[in-house]
């Protein structure tokens, strides 16, 4: 039996610890109602942009609030302003 702790460098622990940063700051989000959601991040924030990452957008995105009609800007539970439904941010969550 090996008594050898796993190795991981720097970066790879950086990462990770991003990454399980963020999920613990959205993760809320899913399951709260849009009242409950009242502080949320500048699109500055999370880069947000106008168009999407491949088929990564707001439209297929957990987070995103659609407006009346499929092609209007609606709002996101996480990301204050308005929302273009082929938008994408760093903190997209992915339909299941
Ligand atoms: S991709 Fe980003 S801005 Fe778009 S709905 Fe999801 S979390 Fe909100």
């Amino acid at each position: 039996m090996s008594t050898e702790t796993p190795k991981i460098n720097r970066r790879d622990w950086l990462r990770q610890s991003a990454a399980f940063i963020g999920a613990a700051a959205v993760a809320p989000l899913l399951f709260t109602s849009r009242a409950e959601a009242a502080d949320k991040m500048a699109k500055t924030a999370v880069n947000y942009r106008d168009k999407p990452k491949g088929s990564e957008m707001c439209s297929n995105c957990k987070l995103f609030i659609p407006a009346s009609t499929p092609t209007a800007d609606g709002e996101c539970k996480a990301v204050a302003g308005k929302i273009s439904p082929k938008g994408w941010c760093d903190i997209y969550v992915p339909k299941s």
